[in-house]
């Protein structure tokens, strides 16, 4: 099946960019695996497009990894549907992970980082609520879909696929100088756990990257307590197939092991209390 996944994404660009056929192969891994899997949908998108999840395994505590908010970054769909396979064959104990491995179809389809409803484009990932949020939320189908779906699954853990810089991040992300959190020393074990392989850097999101408001990673941990990470995956938003499955490789293991060694329930403080400093804002959103 990682020879299937992997000719999916042959040729770097628009060419590997066809929601179908990861749709395809979705269905592929849950006939290969009929005993662990389900096929099912969170929502249906702007577009009108289903976006299809799998169900894999059948443990009380139900964990997430969703890929591909931002359209262009076809190789964390592609790590993304690495993990559902081998989940598939070997799942979490203990555990239902859900795995998305496009949000934005419409995106992914146009090899586009945002994602379009019936009037204007959006940045997906910066479409949720969050503590120094002050426009309008939920623009877009598709995130309004995986929002409810975290709701209502009452995911714990959450990993968030993108590409790229070789980093493994927690909250906070958001515009604020008040970066800590209750649960720093948890999210750096985390972390480090999902990192044992890749050897990518570790640590606060805004700290590793840049200050960022309305993204999914940090609403999941403020609205529910969910752990959630970030993983900025590998070296290029352009990866070649030597370069897919190095990704894939690499990534597998930890993002296992993370969902392993997370808590089998969400974090009781995850609220902020800090100072918002939009001014923080200024560097160039890339990954
Ligand atoms: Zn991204």
């Amino acid at each position: 099946m990682l020879n299937t996944i992997l000719s999916l994404f042959l040729l770097a660009g628009p060419s590997a960019s066809n929601y179908d056929r990861i749709v395809t192969t979705i269905e592929q891994i849950a006939a290969q695996n009929p005993g662990t899997t389900k096929l099912l949908t969170i929502g249906i998108s702007d577009k009108g497009i289903p976006i299809q999840a799998l169900q894999i395994g059948n443990g009380p505590v139900n964990t997430l990894v969703v890929a591909t908010h931002h359209g262009n970054e076809y190789g964390s769909t592609a790590v993304a549907m690495g993990v559902a396979d081998a989940l598939a064959k070997k799942p979490v104990d203990g555990q239902t992970v859900f795995v998305v491995p496009v949000l934005n179809t419409g995106g992914y389809n146009q090899n586009n980082r945002y994602e379009s409803n019936l009037n204007s484009s959006f940045d997906p990932n910066r479409d949720y609520p969050g503590p120094c949020v002050s426009g309008q939320s939920y623009n877009l189908k598709s995130t309004k879909s995986l929002a409810d779906f975290i709701e209502q699954k009452n995911i714990v853990t959450s990993a968030t696929l993108h590409t790229f810089w070789p980093a493994v991040v927690y909250p906070w992300g958001i515009s604020t100088s008040d970066l800590s959190t209750p649960n720093d020393a948890q999210f750096l074990k985390l972390t480090k756990a999902a990192t044992e392989e890749s050897h990518y850097q570790v640590g606060n999101n805004t700290e590793v990257l840049y200050p960022a408001d309305g993204t999914f990673e940090d609403y999941a941990y403020w609205k529910h307590g969910v752990w959630s990470l970030l993983f900025e995956l590998g070296f290029s938003h352009t990866p070649d197939q030597t370069a897919v499955k190095n990704m894939i490789d690499a990534n597998i293991p930890g993002i296992r092991r993370f969902l392993e060694q997370a808590p089998t329930t969400r974090a009781a403080q995850h609220g902020f209390s800090g100072k918002c400093e939009t001014r923080l804002l200024q560097r160039m959103w890339l990954e």
